[in-house]
């Protein structure tokens, strides 16, 4: 263990020094050979609106499939990314590859796309946002840019000065994975959010008797609803889920109940045959329009 450690500090160095380094070493090289090869690719999981049941966005979420080890998830990779200097470089070609595909969809579907906060701290990045909406005609009530509470540990005015830029842009923000940072609060006070993101572990065990997280959730949704903010329950997964989340409020739902993401190939389909995302739980097709 290393000198002096902790329990925490023991697994650190366990993870990160022995087996964990190689095989950190081993994504990292296969990331940058998969960006190379231009491997990579964007799939699309649909977000519905909780009264009409009609798609309104869909979000891009990237997947990489690995030669030997198959399907490797974002939740590794992109904070690998980060740490070795990549995601500026995938942050930007997610972006572009998002914003080209979802102008082949034809319809008025809005595309929300990640962006990781190192990219966010770039100084270019409403420049760069600005140009990928001029190369790939765009409109830009339809990219909606989803962040988490991280972008704001930099420079709180460069950070607000940014959000009034893409604003002034057209685009639309939201706040991903809202209620698992550590002060949530404080950064609804100027920030000019669209739409609130009520993290998946709120939904997780939220129809089990006595769970908080549905007092939770009506609390954020009343927050986001006073504020004039949409809000998301993500990661509904059952019929029971999709009940709750919609009775607590919640005035958009995604989550597989609906949809994995799927290929822009398998959406295309789905949008031509009108027949976007039927719902095998229920009586009701969701439909595009
Ligand atoms: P996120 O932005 O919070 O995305 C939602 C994640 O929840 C996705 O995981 C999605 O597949 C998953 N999910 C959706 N519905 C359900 C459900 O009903 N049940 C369960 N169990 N999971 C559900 P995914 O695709 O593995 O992405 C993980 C994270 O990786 C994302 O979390 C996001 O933070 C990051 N990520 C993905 N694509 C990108 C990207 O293009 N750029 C950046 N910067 N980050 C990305
Ligand atoms: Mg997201
Ligand atoms: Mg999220
Ligand atoms: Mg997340």
């Amino acid at each position: 263990a290393a000198k002096g450690g902790g329990r925490g500090q023991y697994r650190f160095y366990h993870m990160d020094f022995t087996d964990g380094a190689k095989h950190r070493r081993q994504i990292e090289e296969d990331l940058r050979d998969a960006m190379e090869a231009d491997t990579l690719e964007m799939y699309y999981q649909p977000i519905v609106e909780s009264k009409t049941n009609k798609l309104k966005c869909l979000e891009a979420l990237m997947r990489w499939e690995h030669e030997e080890r198959g399907f490797i998830s974002p939740g590794i990779f992109i904070p690998v990314a980060e740490d070795i200097g990549l995601i500026k470089d995938l942050g930007e070609w997610a972006l572009r590859r998002a914003c080209f595909q979802a102008k082949e969809w034809q319809l008025d579907l809005r595309v929300a796309v990640n962006v990781s906060a190192i990219q966010f701290a770039r100084d270019d990045f409403p420049d760069l946002v600005k140009s990928i909406l001029i190369e790939s005609t765009l409109e830009p009530h339809r990219l909606e840019l989803e962040i988490t509470e991280s972008v704001f540990v930099g420079d709180a005015e460069r950070t607000q000065e940014k959000f009034e830029e893409l604003k002034r842009l057209g685009v639309r923000l939201a706040l991903d994975d809202f209620g698992t940072g550590y002060s949530s609060l404080s950064y609804l006070q100027h920030a000019p959010f669209d739409k609130i993101k009520i993290d998946q572990s709120f939904v997780r065990g939220a129809t089990e008797k006595g769970n908080n997280n549905p007092a939770i959730m009506s609390a954020i949704v009343n927050l986001a609803e006073s504020l004039k903010m949409e809000t998301v329950a993500e990661g509904v997964e059952t019929k029971d889920e999709l009940t709750l989340v919609t009775e607590r409020g919640a005035s958009h739902v995604q989550g597989f109940i609906f949809s994995q993401a799927i290929s822009q190939e398998e959406l295309l389909e789905r949008l031509e045959r009108k027949d976007v995302f039927f719902e095998p739980r229920g009586p009701e097709k969701y439909r595009a329009e």
